[in-house]
């Protein structure tokens, strides 16, 4: 166990530990124990999420630094920004989010539905503009930052997901002390770990969190970037980060093995953001069969990558925890998706990346 509390300071923004229970009528189906620990359902702040779990480090430590204003980066439906906006708004920060375009989905309501209307809603600033998906720093953000420094204010500047951040990775490490915890009260061990994986700071924190543990498991990260080098690339500098800012605190010196960290590129769909019909009959079967909504940017494709691995045998005699990361704000933004299949096709292949 890492006892991170003991070593970082921490703001309560959620309801920690988050709920874990078993997908009863999903396990029944695919012949697999399936449970889900619910990071979708673990913050009142604005439907939550899993940027909730890493920003309650990043906000403790905006406050003690005498930072005002949050600054972030994300794709105009990113769950990250409106959460960034709904950790400022709980502690009275304000927030500017630049709110790129990190693919184009053809509908009029893309960019005034789901999370960036909650944003509007909070008294966030955002700032549209930009474009495409990457994790390396932006001019638009850049500018943002300036933007706070100019009117008076003290920006703190919080990096796409919260991930190249050096706090980034504490949050999903500690989810790992969660997890052994809630097993230990249920008497069970979970030999597998499914997460959507993007910037690669959940994935990557959960792989320190769990490689300190005396029993390893498996953390399946299923990427959602649609690039698994630059996925692979993220989630192992994450971690080797974290594991060194944990022994530098006088925490326990972990070791993360490149076997530890397992990407599978199989079910990312067409590109970032866009679903595959496949993606969108797993959110059905998870709605249908569990009414566990999930979205088809990340946790759709989390859930099919479980699904689909279960039903070709990966999992046999094993337990499965799927990690539910957030992301059902942004289905307003998708409403085309579910109309007909067909549609979506279309949708998919006339959708383009703008460089
Ligand atoms: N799931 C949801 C709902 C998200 O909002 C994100 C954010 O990017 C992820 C998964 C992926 O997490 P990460 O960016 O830490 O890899």
């Amino acid at each position: 166990m890492l006892a991170l509390d003991k070593l970082f300071p921490r703001k309560t923004l959620g309801f920690f530990p988050s709920p874990i229970h078993k997908l009863e009528r999903l396990s029944a189906m695919l012949g697999v124990e399936v449970w889900a620990k619910r990071d979708d359902v673990s913050s009142g702040l604005a439907f939550g999420g899993n940027k909730i779990r890493k920003l309650e480090w990043l906000v403790a430590d905006a406050l003690a630094k005498g930072c005002d204003t949050l600054v972030s980066i994300g794709n105009i439906q990113s769950n990250h920004t409106r959460q960034v906006c709904a950790a400022a708004a709980a502690v009275g920060m304000k927030s500017y989010t630049v709110q790129e375009t990190w693919l184009e989905w053809d509908d009029p309501v893309y960019d005034k539905v789901g999370n960036i209307l909650l944003t509007r809603i909070m008294g966030g600033n955002p700032i549209m503009g930009g474009y495409g998906y990457s994790t390396t720093e932006k001019d638009t953000w850049a500018r943002a930052l300036e933007e706070v420094r100019a009117k008076g204010g003290k920006p703190y500047a919080i990096p796409a997901g919260a991930s190249d951040h050096p706090l980034g990775g504490l949050g999903y490490a500690n989810f790992a002390d969660e997890v052994a915890m809630q097993e230990q009260q249920l008497g069970i061990f979970f030999d597998n770990i499914v997460v959507a994986t993007c910037t690669g700071s959940t994935q990557a924190g959960m792989v320190v969190g769990f490689a300190a543990q005396e029993k390893r498991r498996r953390v399946i990260g299923i990427d959602t970037a649609d690039d698994e080098a630059m996925t692979r690339r993220a989630v192992t500098k994450i971690a080797n980060d974290t594991c060194e800012l944990i022994a530098a605190k006088g925490g326990q010196r972990v070791v993360v093995r490149d076997a530890d960290i397992e990407i599978i590129p199989d079910y990312s769909g067409p590109a970032y953001g866009l679903p595959s019909e496949q993606t969108i009959a797993a959110i059905r079967t998870a709605a249908e069969m569990e009414a566990m909504l999930t979205d088809p940017v990340y946790e759709g494709k989390s859930i099919d990558g479980l699904i689909d691995m279960a039903k070709k045998g990966h999992f046999k005699g094993q337990r499965v925890l799927y990690a539910h990361l957030g992301g059902a704000p942004a289905l307003n933004a998708y409403y085309k998706a579910f109309e007909d299949p067909e549609n979506l096709t279309k949708l998919a292949r006339e959708a383009r990346y703008k460089e």
